[in-house]
């Protein structure tokens, strides 16, 4: 299960047993970057497999979760999505309302992030060979229209070499901003599928990033973006600080948690900073248009509680939180995302 759990663990086993099989020439933003997604002549791609359990659950399900995360991937690369592909596993004696259910919301969150499905396919397989569903989706895109702009504004603060949004992108004395409170998704998962108590308080996050990717790209100056999905926020400023090569400092009293999220945490042993996100995005910006970029984001109804929860430093080469006592602390990439099956 570690294997799958996104984090170091997986990150190994990918690349050992799966990319050293493959070839990747001639692609702008290749599969062994382990990116959100790949840039092949121009064109924008990424696919995603949920195994969500239940399907059902506070805050989502299997249908809004696997357009989300998949729009989502194409956007914070710097794509505009273009069209979905659907491939259904169902097994054998599903109740169809179930999957009526489950369409339905897929269909619901397609039409909100304005990206059509373009083609899929449907297997049964029988009765105990898979658990309910799983849904694959792919996504292709293009270059968003404002992102020439958006490297331009950031070009007139400090050299940018990267055309892409990508991990390897940030910089010495970028801002780093998060567009909302974290740890959402797994806790109302947990929480619902264990019978925890905390389900009531907290709902998944899950939702279509492009139309606020969008907000903060018109403004400009954003170098890289990430959503941070399993393994969490800690995951995904540990990717950026080993693929930049660069240090990230964090206040965590900037952190934006609700106290549901922070109790539920407490309780269950688990680091918020770790667990899965699926409706908030992580931005790398130049300090400069850190402030108009945040108020961007603030002024869209997802990035209501965006905010600068820290900064690029060649100070350090790891992620450093600074602690609300005044210590600090070596924030360190998850081996895995504690909560399995959240996404
Ligand atoms: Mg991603």
């Amino acid at each position: 299960m570690g294997h799958g759990a996104g984090g170091e663990t997986m990150q190994e086993f990918i690349a050992s047993h799966i990319i050293s099989h493959m070839p990747d020439a001639g692609m702008t933003v290749p599969l062994r970057s382990l990116d959100d997604a790949a840039v092949v002549d121009g064109i924008v791609f990424t696919t995603d497999g949920h195994t969500v359990k239940p399907l059902f659950f506070p805050g989502g399900d299997i249908g809004s979760l696997s357009v989300a995360g998949t729009v989502n991937d194409i956007a914070v690369i710097g794509g505009d999505p273009l069209a979905l592909s659907c491939a259904l596993i169902i097994e054998e004696g599903l109740d169809l309302n179930m999957v009526d259910r489950a369409m339905a919301s897929l269909g619901r969150t397609a039409k909100e992030a304005g990206v059509p499905i373009a083609t899929g396919d449907t297997k049964v397989m029988e009765a105990g060979a898979i658990d309910q569903m799983i849904v694959v989706t792919s996504a292709v895109g293009k270059r968003s229209p404002h992102m020439d702009q958006n490297l331009e504004v950031a070009s007139k603060y400090r050299t940018v070499n990267n055309t892409w949004l990508t991990d390897d992108s940030t910089r010495d004395g970028d801002v780093i901003i998060l567009s909302g409170n974290v740890g959402e998704h797994g806790i109302a998962l947990l929480s619902f599928r264990e019978g925890y108590g905390f389900e009531s308080e907290v709902r998944s996050d899950i939702a279509p990033l492009n139309g606020l990717i969008t907000e903060a790209l018109k403004i400009g100056g954003v170098v890289a973006m990430k959503d941070p999905t399993r393994g969490g926020l800690a995951n995904t400023l540990n990717e950026w600080s080993q693929k930049s090569g660069v240090g990230i400092e964090v206040e965590e009293s900037s952190l934006p948690l609700t106290d549901p999220v922070r109790n539920a945490a407490d309780l269950l042993g688990i680091d918020p900073l770790s667990i899965g996100n699926e409706g908030k995005v992580v931005v790398s910006c130049v300090a400069e248009m850190a402030e108009d970029v945040l108020k961007a984001m603030r002024g869209h109804q997802y990035g209501k509680n965006a905010t600068i929860i820290g900064r690029a430093t060649s100070k350090y080469r790891q992620v450093v939180l600074h602690t609300e006592i005044g210590g600090k602390r070596i924030l360190e990439a998850p081996m895995g995302d504690p909560v399995p099956r959240i996404c």
